[in-house]
């Protein structure tokens, strides 16, 4: 009767949006007792809109935008959609890039006009030891805003403050997912004062932050080697190794290939609910057959 049982499942399974690209795992979902989740776009929109612009004395908020803009053109990163937007909405004319590149989990970097310009986090400024505004810097990200700096030839021209939006469903799901026994655990490349205020919100009491994508991986191995049983939930291209390494990995239908083509099973509304979803189906399905 099994083969039965899973065509029937697969069937329902595609009616609740859970595309399941490897079933061994899959099986395994119903034993789980810790899901890892991903912050940006996975527990929060991933759509950020520019709150602050704090430039440095003798610079223009206009100035620090405009650079900002200009090279965050060619990133991906919803940071860089949130800026080049605000850049847009004001009208601004952007400058044409003559390279680019990106630094992984920290930022991007490229040449502009013949300047050196940079877009990066606060842990590329604390590791090249810059001078900024600390007060002003630990005033926004305790409001949750993920802040980035902006460089001009390695000199720091502003910082700006960006506001993401917690996902409703990502609460309900840390909430079912607490009922049936299992631990929500968050790993992030943001800020730790970012990730606390999102973990708060959420009611996740373990938290990393600053973690670099094959750090996102070690990490799960961790969890993996305590004897936990785990799943990484992710949307983004630095979720990719933490997603194959994890007993199950689940990837927001709305992030990039490369998560899904590292995921056992896709979240095709990409809600975090689903991850429950899955869980019970898991159990309904392979309950039956032993
Ligand atoms: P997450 O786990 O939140 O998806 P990432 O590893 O993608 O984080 O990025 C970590 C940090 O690196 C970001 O919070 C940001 O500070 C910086 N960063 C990455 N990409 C960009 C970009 N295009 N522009 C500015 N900062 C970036
Ligand atoms: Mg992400």
């Amino acid at each position: 009767a099994a083969p039965l049982v899973i065509a029937v499942s697969t069937s329902i399974s595609a009616k609740q949006g859970l595309l399941i690209r490897n079933r061994a795992n899959f099986e395994g979902a119903r034993k789980l007792n810790a899901v890892v989740f991903d912050k940006t776009g996975t527990l929060t929109k991933g759509e950020f809109g520019v709150t602050n612009i704090v430039p440095r004395e003798g610079c223009s908020e206009d100035d620090v935008l405009t650079w900002a803009a200009s090279l965050e053109q060619n990133s991906e990163h919803p940071i860089a959609a949130g800026i080049v937007s605000s850049a847009n909405e004001k009208g601004f004319e952007l400058k044409k890039i003559e390279e680019f590149e990106s630094i992984t989990g920290k930022g991007i970097e490229g040449k502009i006009q013949g300047e050196k310009v940079n877009v990066v986090s606060p842990g590329y400024i604390d590791n090249s030891n810059m001078d900024y505004d600390k007060n002003q810097f630990d005033k926004l990200s305790g409001e949750g805003k993920t802040v980035v700096f902006v460089l001009l030839n390695d000199e720091l021209i502003g910082m700006i403050a960006l506001a993401d939006m917690v996902q409703e469903t990502a609460k309900e799901a840390v909430a079912s997912l607490k009922e049936k026994g299992v631990e929500s655990i968050m790993l992030t490349g943001d800020n730790e004062k970012v990730a606390n205020w999102v973990a708060k919100k959420l009611d996740i009491n373990e938290v990393y932050a600053e973690v670099l994508p094959d750090d996102k991986a070690n990490q799960v191995k961790t969890i993996k080697g305590k004897g936990w049983e785990v799943a990484m939930t992710g949307d983004g291209v630095n979720d990719a190794p933490a997603l194959a390494t994890a007993d199950l990995g689940i990837a927001i239908g709305a992030g990039t290939d490369v998560a899904m083509e590292s995921a056992d099973v896709v979240l095709v509304k990409s809600n975090p609910n689903d991850v429950v979803s899955l869980m019970e189906l898991s159990g309904k399905t392979y309950r039956k057959m032993v």
